[in-house]
């Protein structure tokens, strides 16, 4: 009996080893999560400029086509001026000059103000560039020196399920139905007394029960919580060799009725 319940101890022992690992390895990728969410942000703000900035210089393109087009216009009419023959003639030529001209620089007014907003815009998108290039170097790093840690955890998870498997394949059938079944309910199966006490839900056991702990024949479980219960100071008499189970939580303990 006594062997059974070291392993007990070492199966318990070990399946604690592999949740904990298998957590952290689940976990460690979403530590990138949230710069990855700051790369994304930024880059969807910098798609977003760039676009209105192609849609200014498609404004720009425009504009300037008009411009050409009316100093064609513009010349056409001093032309009309130059060839006046009459004094009408050259009033309305001279009018029409005057409106293109006008409008001429009016458009050419607009098309520097549009030239300085895009002057401005991509250098402020050359500045995001800049950044978002910045954080997604750093994001790639962090990836390179996570998939070593990765690497480490799975290989130590990979460790610690073969132990675990191990000590299974050791403990007798009747005794793993009822260490699973208690995992389950308890969070752990396997509980030490410590001067009468079940360490799992810390009650005073009856004194026969602590003396029969005391021959370790058989494997007895605590009245109140049903865990597994050995008497710490004879299975683990120095307690970096033996298995120390996980802390009690106050609110799983209480006995199911
Ligand atoms: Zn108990």
């Amino acid at each position: 009996m006594r062997e059974q319940l070291v392993f007990l101890l070492q199966l318990q022992q070990s399946e604690t080893k592999v949740r904990e690992l298998d957590t952290a390895a689940t976990q460690l990728p979403a530590k990138l999560d949230p710069l990855r969410r700051d790369l994304a942000k930024l880059q969807g703000m910098l798609d977003a400029e760039r676009a209105k900035l192609t849609e200014a210089d498609t404004w720009r393109k425009t504009q300037q086509d008009l411009v050409d087009r009316e100093r064609e216009a513009l010349r056409t009419a001093q032309s009309k001026l130059n060839a006046s023959k009459n004094s009408k003639e050259f009033g309305a030529a001279s009018r029409e000059v005057e409106n293109k001209r006008k409008s001429i620089s009016d458009r050419e007014a607009e098309l520097k103000k549009i030239n300085e907003a895009a002057t401005a815009g991509n250098t402020q998108l050359a500045s995001r560039d800049k950044d978002v290039g910045a954080l997604r170097d750093q994001l790639a790093e962090g990836e390179a020196a996570m998939a070593g840690q990765l690497d480490a955890l799975r290989t130590q998870l990979a460790e610690a399920k073969a132990t675990r498997d191990d000590a299974r394949s050791k403990v007798e059938p009747k005794w793993l139905k009822i260490f699973d079944s208690l995992t389950t309910k308890r969070g752990y199966a396997v509980a030490p007394v410590i001067k009468g006490v079940c360490q799992g839900c810390h009650m005073a056991l009856p004194p026969q029960l602590n003396n029969i702990l005391a021959r370790m024949e058989s494997i007895e479980t605590c009245p109140r919580c049903g865990r597994l219960v050995y008497r710490k100071e004879l299975l683990e008499p120095k307690p970096d060799e033996a298995a120390a189970p996980p802390a009690p939580t106050d609110d799983n303990d209480a006995p199911k009725s």
